[in-house]
């Protein structure tokens, strides 16, 4: 063990992940490539968890942060009216196609997810929230309370009353092999019985990630939320899409995750990657949703001047170079060298969408989900020179999600690699 590695163990929790046998330090970043304290550089298809959109060292967001730490004020608070807060706040307004939206910022999704669940309840006068099945919204209290997997749950109380709805589980054996019109009509008609019969009136609203990303990148059939949303509208539910790892183009499908299925959600909430690595998150929701709390509040440090600096250069960047159209142009590259790895016996499926993409690694014996080939996977990667992440409700999937800055070759490189460590490792589980 590392030195650093046993002064981590002794100081911080043992529940806090950490990825590799050894685990690796970074030491420096530039583009889509890391080095490490070793010396070794790495393709980076994880992006510090979707967080690093632009990739690293990008001189525009360099440049902005650092003509704001130059006028002395890296904080002052909320209190006081600032710029380049508002400009970012025009700018997401505007982009997230809700009517009459208003913007509050956070550090982080967690807290953003807290947000938009606190406007629905006061909103709604109701603790009864839906949440999907698999889903993940971070970890505190209430978000813990409608993440709806069982390896990110720490606590069987709860201040909510949540209600799980299928919808991304389509291997569960009720809905295996149905078409999607089929699978989209089973859930419309689970998401009415649970409101008929588990719910009391007055349901808050349904949170849900439009790809689930700690779920395991699942994709629902495009259409899914749009037919949920006319049930919610029925009985006047509210829908918060949760953007955290999906928005600003990542899916390559619309400038949302939620954009493919042809609706609008009263509210979004979004952190990772727009402040490309500084922290920066919130919700844009309904004006009468957001000017519907009755307290004051502030956020110390959500909107602070340097992750808006950050904020903004990168959204300008994102929308001028149209990295959503890079999504859409490099995602097929990726999932149609990736495909034939269903042919093994160690790979359940493979999936993606836009700068998304799965393998869900299995028993070639038993066909269960198998975390220790996912991990061992990793391993091979990271030999390798590629760096993904993993994840799914039973730990099996291999993630990947590349800066949205990524080119061509490097695509074509950490696809390659991919389907070498995958390949090798199908080998030895025989
Ligand atoms: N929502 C989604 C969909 C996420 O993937 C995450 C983090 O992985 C969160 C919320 C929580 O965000 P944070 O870790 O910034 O609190």
């Amino acid at each position: 063990m590392s030195e650093l590695l046993a002064r981590h163990r002794a100081v911080m929790p043992s529940w806090l992940a950490l990825y590799y046998d050894e685990p690796v330090e970074i030491t420096g970043g530039k583009g889509v490539r890391l080095t490490d304290a070793d010396g070794n550089t790495y393709l980076d298809f994880f992006a510090g968890i979707l967080t690093n959109m632009l990739g690293y060292d990008v001189a525009e967001v360099r440049e902005a942060v650092e003509r704001q730490i130059a006028t002395g004020v890296v904080h002052t608070s909320t209190l006081y009216l600032l710029r380049g807060q508002v400009e970012l706040a025009e700018k997401i307004a505007r982009l997230s196609g809700i009517p009459d939206a208003k913007v509050f910022f956070t550090n982080s999704g967690t807290e953003a997810n807290e947000t938009a669940l606190l406007l629905a309840t006061c909103a709604r006068g109701s603790d009864q929230v839906l949440a999907m099945r698999n889903s993940y919204h971070g970890r505190s209290y209430g978000t813990v309370a409608v993440t709806g997997n069982r390896g990110w749950k720490n606590s069987a109380l709860s201040p909510l009353n949540v209600h799980y709805l299928h919808g991304t589980d389509r291997d569960a054996a009720a809905f295996r092999g149905m078409s999607d019109d089929r699978y989209i009509d089973a859930c419309v008609a689970d998401l009415r019985d649970v409101l008929a019969t588990a719910t009391a009136r007055e349901v808050a609203c349904l949170i849900a990630e439009p790809v689930q990303g700690v779920g395991g990148f699942t994709m629902p059939p495009p259409g899914l939320f749009a037919a949920y949303k006319e049930v919610l509208d029925e009985e006047g539910v509210l829908f918060v899409s949760d953007e955290v790892q999906t928005g600003w183009g990542r899916t390559g499908t619309g400038f949302w995750g939620i954009s493919e299925h042809g609706v609008a959600p009263d509210a979004i909430t979004f952190a990772k990657g727009l402040g490309n690595g500084f922290a920066v998150g919130g919700v844009v929701a309904r004006g009468d949703l957001m000017d519907g709390l009755t307290a004051n509040g502030v956020s110390t440090f959500g909107g602070n001047p340097v992750a808006m600096a950050a904020a903004n250069a990168t959204l300008d960047y994102v929308l001028d170079h149209d990295l959503q159209a890079n999504a859409a142009r490099l995602g097929p590259i990726v999932l149609d060298g990736l495909r034939p790895l269903t042919g093994l016996a160690a790979v359940g499926a493979v999936r993606g969408k836009g700068l998304m993409y799965a393998v869900d690694m299995v028993d070639p014996g038993t066909g269960a989900p198998s975390p220790q080939l996912a991990s061992a996977v990793l391993e091979a990667a990271r030999r390798r020179g590629l760096l993904i992440g993993k994840g799914g409700l039973r730990g099996n999937v291999l993630r990947a999600a590349p800066p949205l800055t990524v080119g061509e070759a490097d695509v074509r490189e950490a696809r390659d690699i991919l389907v070498d460590a995958v390949t090798e490792v199908d080998a030895q589980a025989r």
